[in-house]
């Protein structure tokens, strides 16, 4: 399956803010962005004025770079996001959401996306008690989501749980920590997306 790739610190740089693309790696002294928070290449370091659609692209790119998603998914996010009833940035937003590499993210069963999605293909993942590899597989309201895995892998994904926690399990995802289980008990609503997105600019982008 197509996926975004490419050096993570470099992506954070380009949007000039903290994606936390790399897990654990983003909360310590290792964190190379507030050492070079600069755009990369040659004239990074140049103030340039952001022209209204430079300032559109760059909220979709960011967006698209902090589910790691491509652009053909992310356009058909949006397609589906303009279908439904109500406002059409918060619905895009649900759907990225609603992703089942995600959603294991935000059980902090990974510490990161990539993670997580590594672990969807890995076959780690049963949704209501079937085995799901599909990292863009879009979760429901009741939804039942449970690690399936070996001893070792128990025990890796129940300590990844424990050091990654303070993160904050998403108020939509009831967990259960000892049976490594969780439900999906609503739809994620736009105040669950705590990370500052303006949605809006991305529908103008793609509104042109
Ligand atoms: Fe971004 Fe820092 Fe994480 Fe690198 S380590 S991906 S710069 S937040």
């Amino acid at each position: 399956m197509a996926r975004s790739t490419g050096a993570s610190c470099r992506v954070c740089r380009r949007e000039g803010i903290k994606l936390f693309l790399k897990g654990s790696r983003c909360m310590g002294g290792k964190c190379t962005f507030g050492k070079r928070s600069y755009v990369p290449g040659q004239h990074g370091q140049r103030r340039i004025k952001m022209s209204d659609y430079g300032k559109q692209l760059r909220e979709k790119q960011k967006v698209k770079r902090i589910y790691g998603i491509l652009e053909r998914q992310f356009r058909s996010y949006f397609q589906k996001a303009e279908k439904q009833r109500g406002i059409t940035g918060e619905a895009l937003l649900q759907f990225l959401e609603r992703r089942l590499d995600n959603v294991v993210f935000r059980c902090c069963f990974a510490s990161s996306r990539a993670e997580a999605r590594q672990m969807v293909r890995h076959n780690f993942i049963r949704i209501n008690g079937k085995k799901v590899n599909i990292p863009s597989f879009l979760v429901k309201k009741g939804d039942i989501v449970k690690i399936k895995a070996d001893e070792k892998g128990i025990k890796r994904i129940a300590q990844t749980l424990k050091e990654n926690k303070d993160r904050g399990v998403s108020k939509w995802i009831q967990l259960d920590e000892e049976k490594l289980t969780a439900t999906v008990s609503e739809l994620p609503k736009r105040e669950d997306v705590a990370f500052p997105i303006d949605e809006q600019l991305i529908v103008e982008l793609y509104s042109k």
